[in-house]
């Protein structure tokens, strides 16, 4: 497993949060507000949302405030004045923030766009709670060997790769037989074809049981997230994908499930709610107390699981044909589907041409043996091309940008 083992927590933990303007960033922040006795603030970082930014930099008392966005400088050094919160801006920003001395550091940048910030914080073997699974998808290989090679910590967020990671402490992996990872099916998951070729993106961001960020939320309406979440639990459990299986649960409260070679089952349950995932991962390996609504199964009543329905949700085939190919194929799988998405949320494509694309992408693109970070990153850039040019953008989308 490429999960590292338990450093000792102290007493004071600090922390940055690169993504910090973002659903996952307030989360987290919500958990540290609940506790600020026990926290060092070091950066917090977002890309255009300056307000959100300079207002949780202040709050929290940052050391350090990064706006992605180099267009937002001026406005995040004027909403700043007047305190001590030194203020970076543009990629440079983002890795200065992440190289900085934090003890725990949240990875929720969301997309591509977070790969290089979470390398920064990997190499100098900070202790990371990793959201942003896109960085993992992109180039999984690569942030493995930097972890092993940092000694880092890994602890996954993702409330599905969280919940294994919490049923697994203290198994080994050869007594594992399958994962089962839930997914809730997302708001379309009784659309027949004809009516989901007709969703809007305020439909498809509007997700039925988590509030989540718009990347997300239209994910986890192809089930693309699905797709990209077992590619994640590979890399993250070192399993193959033949022993990972999907399980959709339209009520989200089993958040995934290990099954171990003498027939147990063991499974995290909790509400939707990402600040538990979190909170596991902030007092880690502490258990710390989170501000959440309790689960109360006996209201719940009954919970359904069902298998994914493959032909109404292709996303699921793409992404493990993707795994199965290799190298460099779950990189343009993520470029284009990023690209996609973003193409969906602009009304330049309709909802069935998301995984289109990303198909089409995957079809023209060289996927070859990625070697090394430039040539991920040269990979990632031409499945952004191709996938451009397949939606009417008149450019190349810009990694990760929103
Ligand atoms: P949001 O869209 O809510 O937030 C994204 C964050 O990334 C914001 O801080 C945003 O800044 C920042 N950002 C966007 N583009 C860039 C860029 N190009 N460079 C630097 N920063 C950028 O997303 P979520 O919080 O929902 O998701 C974050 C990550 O966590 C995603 O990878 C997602 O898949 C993963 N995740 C999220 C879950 C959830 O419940 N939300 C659950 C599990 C995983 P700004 O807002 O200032 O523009």
């Amino acid at each position: 497993m490429a999960l590292a083992l338990a450093q000792p927590a102290g007493d004071r933990r600090s922390v940055t949060i690169l993504g910090a303007t973002g659903s996952i960033g307030q989360s987290t922040l919500d958990l540290i507000g609940a506790a600020p006795e026990r926290y060092d603030v070091v950066a917090l970082t977002g890309h255009r949302n300056v307000e959100r930014l300079a207002a949780a930099a202040r709050r929290h008392g940052a050391r350090l405030a990064v706006i992605g966005d180099p267009a937002g400088y001026a406005a995040l050094k004027d909403a700043l004045g007047g305190s001590e919160i030194e203020v970076a801006a543009g990629p440079t920003g983002l890795i200065e923030a992440a190289e900085r001395s934090a003890d725990w550091v949240m990875s929720a940048i969301v997309g591509a766009a977070g790969l290089e910030p979470t390398l920064a914080a990997v190499r100098r073997g900070a202790m990371i709670a990793l959201a942003t699974k896109e960085s993992l998808i992109c180039a999984g290989a690569l942030l493995l060997d930097e972890v092993r090679a940092s000694g880092a910590v890994l602890l996954p967020v993702d409330s599905e790769h969280n919940a294994i990671f919490q049923a697994m402490h203290g198994e080994r992996r050869d007594s594992i037989e399958r994962l089962f990872l839930t997914a809730s099916g997302g708001p379309f998951r009784e659309l027949s074809l004809a009516e989901m070729a007709k969703v809007t993106p305020s439909q498809a961001v509007a997700h039925p049981n988590w509030t989540m960020g718009a990347k997300i939320s239209v994910d986890s309406a192809t089930m693309m997230n699905k797709g990209l979440e077992l590619i994640e639990a590979h890399h993250l459990f070192g399993l193959p994908a033949e022993q990972i299986a999907i399980l959709v649960h339209p009520e989200s409260i089993v958040h995934s499930l290990v099954a171990f070679r003498d027939g147990s089952v063991l499974a995290q349950l909790g509400l939707p709610d990402m600040r538990i995932p979190i909170a596991y991962t902030l007092g880690w390996p502490d258990r710390i107390p989170a501000p959440t609504p309790r689960l109360d199964l006996a209201a719940i009543g009954r919970l359904h699981f069902q298998h994914p329905d493959a032909a109404r949700f292709p996303a699921l085939r793409l992404a493990r044909a993707a795994l199965a190919r290799g190298d460099a194929a779950p990189t343009v799988l993520n470029a284009a589907n990023e690209v996609a998405v973003n193409a969906f949320l602009a009304d330049r494509i309709g909802f069935l041409e998301i995984v289109a694309v990303v198909e089409a992408t995957l079809e023209r693109c060289e996927c070859g043996k990625p070697e090394g970070l430039p040539h991920i990153l040269a990979v990632d850039a031409e499945a952004r091309r191709i996938a451009g040019m397949l939606t009417g953008a008149d450019r190349a989308v810009a990694a990760g940008g929103h």
